[in-house]
């Protein structure tokens, strides 16, 4: 029998999960008002997303360039057994696979709870981002500045 889990995990396989980061071929909704409050909005919208769906605990992000939301993710560590699928950096790389690049400067990061972990980002640092907003309260963005690559 297929059920909804298997059949979830299945299409995640596939990379054909209609409104999901690895739709990389679906529209990204866009706020009706553009802006820091709007973007983050919209990050811990995704994060309920996921997190209602069982897919990883509520952390969602959205990559921005030019005022447009240009990539998404959230936490897709339980889907996709990956303890490294993020929400940034399942937003990271819907942005390279949606413009076609690796390097995303020019673009801002916003995304839902608190500062990024080192591995997100140091992601944020290597995909050339020119700032990191967070939030632990969507009303509250914080401006965190250029992503920075921890030091050993
Ligand atoms: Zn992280």
């Amino acid at each position: 029998m297929l059920t909804r889990r298997l059949f979830t995990r299945l299409m995640a396989s596939l990379a054909v999960v209609p409104g999901t980061a690895a739709h990389a071929a679906g529209s990204l909704l866009q706020p009706a008002n553009p802006g820091p409050l709007a973007f983050l909005k919209r990050a811990f919208d995704l994060a309920e997303t996921g997190s209602s769906r069982g897919e990883g605990t509520p952390y969602g992000a959205v990559i921005v360039k030019n005022n447009k939301i240009v990539g998404e993710g959230w936490n897709r560590s339980a889907l996709k057994t990956d303890p490294t699928a993020h929400g940034e950096v399942e937003a990271i790389q819907d942005a390279c696979r949606r413009l076609g690049t690796r390097d995303l400067s020019g673009c801002v990061i916003y995304t839902s709870g608190g500062r990024p972990c080192p591995m997100c980002e140091t992601a944020c640092h290597w995909a050339e981002l020119d700032e990191v907003v967070y939030g632990t309260d969507a009303a509250k963005p914080i401006r965190h500045g250029r992503p920075r690559y921890p030091s050993c």
